[in-house]
């Protein structure tokens, strides 16, 4: 079984059975349920724990009745690039010839 990167969180009652999601979804884990909301739409439900986050569903949904949630990359931490480029700077500047 894959491990859950990705879920989605669908306001059923707002949902007009469409079925846009569900042909939009490349890991196929979304379909319509055989129960039905109070408008009387069989509403999208995710059925399987293989969703990526990867929001195909949330973009085609004309009701925007979608949430998507990603997990977050935990032990990774992203290095801003001016802290490299000074970085970069002062290591040229102990190399460079002396001008004087
Ligand atoms: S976020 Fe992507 S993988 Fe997850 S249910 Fe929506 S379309 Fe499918
Ligand atoms: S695209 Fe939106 S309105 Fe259509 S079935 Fe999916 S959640 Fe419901």
């Amino acid at each position: 079984m894959a491990a859950i990167r990705g879920t989605v969180e669908i306001d059923i009652e707002n949902c007009k059975g469409c079925e846009l999601c569900v042909v939009a979804c490349p890991q196929k884990c979304l379909k319509l349920s055989t129960g039905i909301n109070k408008q009387g739409y069989h509403y999208a439900v995710l059925f399987e724990d293989t969703c990526t986050g990867c929001v195909n569903c949330a973009l085609v949904c004309p009701d925007a009745v979608i949430t998507v949630y990603r997990e977050e990359k935990k032990t990774m931490k992203k290095v801003p690039l001016e802290t490299v480029r000074d970085s970069a700077e002062i290591v040229a500047g102990t190399e460079s010839p002396s001008t004087k």
